[in-house]
């Protein structure tokens, strides 16, 4: 089996970050190995803004790859790369055998002024889709999809336009952003088929374990935090111990609410956490 289009209806991904420090490698390691003993279809690790990150990206890749023998998709960014240096990535990245790539304009470095800064024809995810399909066919391509729309957008319909020229050019499934509300992953999905978007679309979901955390990250990234949520983080102490544990239980909630409705593939940003990742673990292992 390779693309996710061929895999069963339900299938499970895990999404890790690249680690920064020591401490950070070994809490990566642990979560890796217990990701891999429990066996999702495929993983993905994220692609940073500095050189450093981005290398870290197919150094972690490689690890998950071939000590883990897990199905690795590297995500990809266009954003302040020469045309140049993508193929190169693309080359690689087929080259190493691995199993596609999830590609994302990614956002201008903090503190840029002018116009975005991207490579002539590469300005949007969608340019990037192509430009891998053109270097490496056979890759296997995720893009990004935003149920409560992409900040920059005007309107979803605009947003989800967008999407569908990213599919039209060759991505073969979307991953959600992060969403706290079921109701707007269902409404998403109801306007993406209207549109004519038939292709799998992978619910993301992140347990929201600090207030102050989800807060920054929903503030750049546009997710609404709703008012149930902010109630149960903020009665925990907003973070720590007793947050975690609230924020977990709401992602569950959540999994329960898309597993009752029909819905048995996830994307779990697990935050290269092995506690966070057991207890979902556990979860979607109870109700598939
Ligand atoms: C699942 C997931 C994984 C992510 N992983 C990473 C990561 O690893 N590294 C990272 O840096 N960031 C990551 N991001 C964040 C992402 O890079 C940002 O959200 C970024 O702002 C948009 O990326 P995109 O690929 O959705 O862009 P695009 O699809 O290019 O969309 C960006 C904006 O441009 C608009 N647009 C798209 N095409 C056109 C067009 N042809 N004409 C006019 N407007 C258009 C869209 O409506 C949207 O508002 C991830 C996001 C998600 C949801």
């Amino acid at each position: 089996m390779n693309k996710v289009t061929e895999m069963p209806r339900s299938h499970r991904s895990v999404e890790f970050f690249p680690p920064k420090d020591e401490a950070a490698e070994n809490l990566f390691r642990q979560t890796a190995e217990a990701v891999a003993a429990w066996g999702p279809d495929w993983v993905s690790i994220t692609y940073g803004a500095g050189g450093k990150t981005r290398e870290n990206t197919f150094r972690w890749s490689r690890y998950l790859q071939n000590e883990l023998n897990l199905r690795v998709i590297p995500h990809l960014t266009c954003v302040a790369q020469t045309r140049e240096e993508l193929e190169t990535m693309i080359k690689q990245i087929a080259d190493e055998g691995f199993a596609g790539i999830m590609a994302l304009r990614g956002d201008a470095p903090q503190g840029h002024e002018g116009p975005f800064p991207c490579a002539p024809g590469l300005k949007y995810a969608g340019d990037l889709v192509e430009f891998i399909k053109m270097i490496a066919p056979e890759l296997e391509i995720g893009v990004a999809g935003y149920p409560e729309r992409h900040p920059e957008a005007p309107s979803l319909d605009q947003d989800i336009e967008h999407l569908k020229n990213k599919v039209n050019r060759g991505a073969d499934h979307i991953v959600t952003q992060l969403f706290f509300d079921n109701a707007d992953f269902f409404n998403f999905e109801t306007r993406i088929r209207e549109a004519g978007i038939a292709h799998p679309l992978v619910p993301g979901l992140m347990p929201p374990t600090s207030l102050a955390r989800i807060e920054k990250f929903c503030n750049f990234c546009g997710s609404r935090i709703p008012p149930g949520l902010r109630h149960a983080l903020s009665q925990a102490g907003g973070s720590g111990e007793a947050a975690r544990r609230a924020g977990i239980d709401w992602t569950l909630s959540q999994l329960r609410g898309l597993a009752a409705a029909g819905h048995h593939s996830f994307h779990l940003y697990i935050l290269n956490n092995p506690t966070v990742f057991r207890i979902l673990a556990k979860e979607l292992d109870s109700t598939s």
